[in-house]
């Protein structure tokens, strides 16, 4: 729909749709919708990704075809050719011929009858654009064109940088240049630099609307450099600033409980521990302590590789929310988790005076009038530790008094949810101090996060790592063959059956129905078959997967845990938790189709065993794309967790962490972590200093810094109730 914006270009502001700008049909508003342009504001932003030298004029002689060329000349000839007949769909053209020293060049401009008055014999004209032959000879279609003055004088324009575009095959970087070119006298005018004048000047940055008129049109590749330096900074600013915001809003408006903590309650916490804790586990629950120790809301991360022993240290944490009397939480990504956690933690509670219990939303309907029961006695504080899925993030979950909040696996939850558990304690009302009281917060995670990604993604947590592994761990060899091979893989699985171990089979879908594609792919139900008639005669294989009912799932993982059953052939539902010691082989079929943190947290479920036989783990895979070689390589050359999320990194690239569903941030657009590592620092010490002074941004001067970081990033880091 044609708008009124059309035929008055100046009330076209930074909101508007690029299909405002006139000239703009919906058909190429469409195009730029898919490089991710809607807005005005969008297509600033759309910045160059490299500049090339405005092309040399050359002799016409010398043009070549097929690329963009510039020429000079005179005007030899002219002539308008009107369309055969009204009605006809064929255009009209202005037809020119240009002339230099070394040749003649034809031009053509179709719908062009203005041209007529501009265009005659004796001008000397420049011209550019896409070179053609036509019968040999050289031609220019719609090229640009200029009048030129002075024919020896070199216009200034000549040595103009060309940006260059991300672009498509339909939307050339040439048509945004020019997109862009019309945009920027309208809405650099009304733009506002949010950063605050002194700080620009101290660190001689140009302001922000010469910064996007810099890197769209820069008059040399330093100040597109700077440009870009300031537009990158920028962008990092404001997520340092978010970081920062959050910290103080945490420290100022937020309460938690501080928690008593007393060398007799640390004595009777370990009793209930069947092992001694390591180095790593000990130093890990000191940070934890004495963060709990603290009437501010903790906001840790827990590290640590698969099987480090993450769980009695949260457990640890829970605990001394219970010693004070108050209630603990801990949250898991999958049914098979949270139950494998009640299962353990129950045991290691036994005949302690300590109430555990277990909510998923698997609770069978019939079992009602039993969950009802259990929603009471957490809201009266009756039940000391709950351990769940996601059911413990409804509403009508009430807790009595959730003093520590454990989230397992954080990379598995979004940013909502995450968000959702913190604020378990919605139902509080303020305390005294009018502050907010929440719970504090541990979240755990198998995949540890490269230091780079920390300081940017993750800057508001704190983090401990757990380094190594428990004692009497076996070390896990790992094998990648194809899939041709898979027949001795699972006749050498038999022989070590044969030895009373038990093993893996991980597959990647649950049946041969539905798609095409899914028939290709080994399947839970056919490879169990499989595998029972063919190579496991005599013994019992089983199977588990998300679609079985919760009371199914746990007799099978009991029997297997028992050693009932000896294979188990699954999907990645035991990704993680699963912990049998006793397993000790482990085959994922289709490697080559899951991610190398994946492939990771799957191989963690052998090497369990302290009995000295050594855990193998088999990725049978058909050769694919380069990034999952790259993926078989890297999983194969180490069972180091920290090497490996670095080297996930490297191979997906940290564009990726950006805008994905576990740090919700939108992407960097300008700024490339590690490269701007620099950049990075500088803004985080510029952020603290300002939030320093003005903790919510609130005095004039930070006002617009204060609305384009809560347009930002407002929603993903939960700043919106900020001040
Ligand atoms: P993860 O860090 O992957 O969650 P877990 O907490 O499940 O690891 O621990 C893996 C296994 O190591 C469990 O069987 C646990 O009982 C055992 N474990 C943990 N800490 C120790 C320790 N200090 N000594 C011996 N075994 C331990
Ligand atoms: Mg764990």
């Amino acid at each position: 729909m044609p708008s009124t914006h059309q035929d008055n270009p100046t009330t076209l502001r930074l909101g508007s749709n690029v299909q405002d700008l006139p000239g703009i049909a919906q058909r190429r508003a469409r195009l730029f919708a898919r490089l991710g342009v809607h807005t005005l504001s969008d297509l600033l932003r759309h910045l160059p990704m490299r500049y090339e030298r405005q092309s040399q004029e050359a002799g016409i002689s010398q043009l070549q075809a097929g690329e963009i060329g510039s020429a000079r000349g005179v005007v030899v000839s002219a002539r308008w050719v009107a369309p055969p007949a009204p009605g006809f769909s064929r255009k009209g053209r202005f037809e020119a011929t240009l002339e230099d020293d070394s040749g003649t060049l034809s031009l053509a401009w179709f719908n062009a009858g203005y041209l007529r008055e501009k265009i005659h014999p004796g001008l000397v004209i420049r011209v550019q654009g896409k070179v053609k032959l036509f019968n040999g000879y050289p031609q220019m279609v719609n090229p640009k064109w200029e009048p030129l003055d002075d024919p020896d004088a070199t216009p200034a324009r000549d040595e103009r940088l060309r940006p260059v575009y991300p672009a498509t095959e339909d939307l050339p970087s040439t048509v945004i240049e020019r997109t862009v070119a019309d945009t920027i006298p309208h809405v650099l005018p009304g733009l506002i630099d949010p950063l605050p004048a002194d700080l620009l000047a101290h660190h001689a940055m140009p302001g922000l609307a010469e910064a996007f008129e810099m890197a769209h049109l820069p008059d040399s590749l330093d100040d597109a450099g700077a440009a870009r330096r300031r537009l990158a900074f920028n962008e990092l600013l404001l997520l340092q600033l978010g970081i920062a915001m959050k910290r103080a809003f945490v420290r100022q408006r937020l309460a938690a409980p501080a928690l008593k903590f007393t060398d007799a309650i640390d004595r009777h916490i370990r009793a209930r521990f069947p092992f001694n804790l390591t180095d790593d586990q000990d130093n890990t629950i000191g940070e934890i302590a004495r963060d709990l120790a603290q009437p501010i809301p903790m906001n840790r991360l827990l590290q640590g590789d698969v099987g480090a022993g993450k769980t009695v240290v949260a457990l640890y944490a829970l605990l001394l929310a219970v010693a004070d009397r108050m209630q603990g939480a801990l949250l898991a990504p999958t049914e098979l988790l949270a139950e494998q956690h009640h299962g353990s933690i129950s045991q290691m509670l036994d005949s302690a005076n300590v109430s555990c219990a277990l909510l998923t939303s698997a609770h069978p309907p019939k079992a009602g009038g039993h969950r009802k029961r259990l929603l009471d006695d957490i809201a009266a504080g009756k039940v000391d530790i709950v351990i769940g899925t996601h059911a413990l993030l409804a509403d009508h979950v009430k807790f009595n008094s959730l003093a520590v909040a454990v989230i397992d696996e954080q990379h598995r939850f979004g940013v909502q949810q995450r968000a959702a558990f913190r604020d378990a304690n919605r139902h509080a009302t303020p305390g005294a101090d009018g502050k907010r009281h929440i719970p504090h917060h541990l979240v755990m995670t198998a995949t540890p996060i490269p230091r780079t990604l920390s300081l940017t993604l993750f800057g508001d947590l704190d983090i401990s790592t757990i380094q190594g592994l428990p004692p009497g761990r076996t070390p896990i060899t790992s094998r990648v063959v194809e899939h041709g091979q898979s027949d001795d893989v699972y006749r050498y699985l038999r022989t070590r059956l044969e030895r009373g171990e038990q093993a893996y089979v991980v597959v990647p879908a649950i049946d041969a129905a539905g798609k095409e594609s899914a028939k290709q792919l080994t399947n839970v139900r056919d490879h169990t078959k499989h595998l029972q008639d063919k190579f496991c005669q005599g013994y019992k294989v089983a199977t588990v997967h998300g679609r079985l009912k919760r009371e199914s799932r746990e007799r099978i993982m009991d029997k297997f845990r028992r050693g009932e059953v000896h294979v188990l052939v699954a999907t990645t539902v035991i990704e993680v938790g699963v912990d049998v010691p006793n397993a000790t082989v482990m085959v994922i079929e289709h490697a080559e189709r899951f991610g190398l943190a994946q492939l990771h947290q799957l191989r963690g479920r052998v090497g369990r065993g302290d009995h000295g036989r050594r855990s193998l783990c088999v990725f049978i895979s058909e050769p694919t794309t380069e990034e999952a070689e790259q993926r078989l390589k890297a999983i194969a050359a180490t069972t180091d967790g920290f090497q490996i999320a670095e080297r996930d990194l490297e191979i997906r690239g940290m564009g990726d962490f950006f805008g994905t569903r576990q740090s919700g941030l939108p992407p960097l657009r300008v700024a490339i972590i590690p490269d701007d590592m620099e950049l990075l620092q500088l803004a985080q010490r510029d952020a603290q200093a300002l939030i320093d002074a003005d903790p919510f941004l609130t005095s004039d001067a930070h006002k617009p810094l204060r609305k384009v970081l809560l347009q930002q990033y407002g929603e993903a880091m939960g700043l919106i109730d900020v001040g």
